[in-house]
C-alpha cells in the first residue's frame, strides 16, 4: 500500500491531522489498532475537554465545531482556584478576558466520534483498524509501516498519534522523559441541587485535589485525584458512598450530590518526547507531549502541533518540495517545542508544588494563590490566553 501520508492512531490528534490535509490532494493512510466500531461509535470515557478559543477557531476552520450537537458543548464562564481550607480563591473570569467565555467543555467521545465521521469518506483517506503497527523503518525516500497482520504500508511522511506511551516513538529511536506522579485520577458526572452559574472550581487539599467542571444543566463532572490506597477505597464505594464524599470533599459548593453514568480512573504520568521528528516521521498529539491534566491543555497543545505540523506540510505541498524533507520537520520540531515547552514546564511546576506535603511547599501554594489573587494583571494574563483566538 503506497500513500503520502501514514498516521498511526485514529485518537483525536491523528484524526485531526488527517482531517488537516483535507482537499490537499495528499493521499492518507490511518492506522488504529482497534476495531472499527470504537472509532466511530467510542464510548464515553468520563473525559470532558475544556477548549479555548484558539481550539475552537482550529475546530471551526476543519469543520468539525459546527457538527457537535449544542447540548453537548458547555460554557464556561469563571474558574476558581482554592488552597485547602483557605479563604482566599483564584478567581479567573471571564470579565478578566475578551469574551464572554474563558472557554468551552465537550465530552472527548464527542470530539473523537464528530472527527470520525468528518473524515469518513474524506477523499484519499484510507481507515485500517483492528490492527496495529508493530515495526517502522526507513526506505531511501520513503518510510514503511509493518502492520501486526504482516502488509505494509509505504510512504514519504509517517504521523505518530499512538497516545503518551507511543510504541511507534519508540520505534522511531526516540526518548521521552515521563514522570508518573503516583496518583490516579477520577473523572465521574454527578447531578447537584446547587447551581453552578458555568464556573469551574478547583481546590488544591493535602493529599487530594478536586475539580469540578459545569455541564448543562444542574450537572457536573468531578475530577478527582487520590494516592493510590485512597483511590482504591473511592473505586470500592457504590454511587450512594461517593456521592457522599464528593459532598464533603466540595464543602457543600454544589448542595446534595447524586452520581450519574460510568466513573473511569486514570493514572497520572506526564511525557515529553527527546524531540517531535525523526526521519520522514514527526510525532503529534499526547505522543509528543503528554500534559498533565491539571491545567486542561492536552488536547488543545495536541489541536495546535497537529496545525503547525500540517501547516508545514501544506506549504511544501504546495511548493512542490518534499513533505516529509528534514526542512520540513525541523519547522514542525521548533515551532511546537517553543509553544509547548513553557506551559509542559508551568504545568510541572504547579503540580509538584500542589502535590508536594513538605511544610515550605504549603507555604509556597498558599502565598503564591493570594499574591496571585489580588494581582489583576495577572488573572488578566491567565484569561488572555485562554481566549486568545
Ligand atoms: C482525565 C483527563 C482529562 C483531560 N482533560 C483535558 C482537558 O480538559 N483539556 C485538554 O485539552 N486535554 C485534556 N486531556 C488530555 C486529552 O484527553 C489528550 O491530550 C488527548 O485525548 C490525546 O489524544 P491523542 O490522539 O494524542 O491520543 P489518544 O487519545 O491516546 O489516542 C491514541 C490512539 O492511538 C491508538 N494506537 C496506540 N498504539 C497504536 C499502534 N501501535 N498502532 C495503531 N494505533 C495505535 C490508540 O488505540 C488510540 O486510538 C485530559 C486527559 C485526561 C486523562
Amino acid at each position: 500500500m503506497q500513500f503520502d501520508v501514514v498516521v498511526v492512531g485514529a485518537g483525536p490528534a491523528g484524526l485531526c491531522f488527517a482531517r488537516s490535509l483535507a482537499g490537499s490532494g495528499l493521499s492518507v493512510a490511518v492506522v488504529e489498532k482497534q476495531p472499527l466500531q470504537a472509532i466511530e461509535e467510542p464510548a464515553f470515557d468520563g473525559r470532558e475537554i475544556a477548549l479555548t478559543h484558539a481550539s475552537r477557531g482550529i475546530l471551526e476552520k476543519l469543520g468539525l465545531w459546527e457538527r457537535f450537537d449544542p447540548a453537548d458543548v458547555s460554557e464556561l464562564r469563571d474558574a476558581r482556584v482554592s488552597d485547602g481550607d483557605s479563604a482566599h480563591a483564584l478567581r479567573i473570569s471571564s470579565a478578566d478576558g475578551r469574551s464572554e467565555r474563558l472557554g468551552w467543555l465537550v465530552p472527548n467521545h464527542v470530539i473523537r466520534r464528530t472527527v470520525a465521521e468528518a473524515v469518513a469518506g474524506q477523499e484519499g483517506l484510507g481507515l485500517v483498524t483492528g490492527c496495529g503497527v508493530q515495526a517502522v523503518a526507513g526506505r531511501g525516500t520513503g518510510i514503511e509501516a509493518t502492520l501486526e497482520d504482516g502488509r505494509v504500508i509505504r510512504a514519504r511522511l509517517l504521523v505518530a498519534a499512538d497516545s503518551r506511551f507511543s510504541q511507534v516513538r519508540r520505534m522511531l529511536g526516540i526518548g521521552a522523559a515521563m514522570r508518573d506522579h503516583g496518583t490516579r485520577m477520577m473523572v465521574c458526572r454527578f447531578k447537584h441541587t446547587v447551581p453552578h452559574h458555568h464556573a469551574a472550581w478547583e481546590w488544591f487539599d493535602y493529599g487530594h485535589t478536586l475539580a469540578l467542571l459545569p455541564l448543562n444543566g444542574n450537572l457536573s463532572s468531578a475530577v478527582l485525584t487520590l494516592g493510590p490506597a485512597e483511590m482504591d477505597k473511592a473505586e470500592a464505594m457504590d454511587d450512594a458512598a461517593l456521592a457522599a464524599d464528593l459532598q464533603r470533599r466540595m464543602r457543600g459548593q454544589r448542595g446534595e450530590v447524586t452520581m450519574t453514568g460510568t466513573r473511569h480512573v486514570y493514572p497520572l504520568v506526564s511525557v515529553y518526547a527527546e524531540r517531535f521528528v525523526a526521519r520522514r516521521a514527526a510525532l503529534v498529539g499526547d505522543a509528543a507531549v503528554g500534559m498533565h491534566p491539571v491545567t486542561a491543555h492536552g488536547f488543545n497543545l495536541g489541536l495546535q502541533g497537529q496545525a503547525r505540523l500540517a501547516e508545514e506540510v501544506l506549504q511544501a505541498h504546495r511548493n512542490g518540495a518534499d513533505i516529509g524533507s528534514d526542512a520540513v520537520l525541523a519547522r514542525y520540531q521548533r515551532r511546537h517545542n517553543a509553544a509547548a515547552l513553557p506551559i509542559y514546564a508551568g504545568t510541572r511546576t504547579v503540580v509538584e508544588l500542589y502535590n508536594s506535603q513538605r511544610p515550605l511547599a504549603r507555604v509556597l501554594r498558599r502565598t503564591t494563590l493570594r499574591v496571585a489573587t489580588r494581582l489583576p494583571p495577572f488573572r488578566r494574563a491567565i484569561a488572555a490566553h485562554l481566549t486568545q483566538a
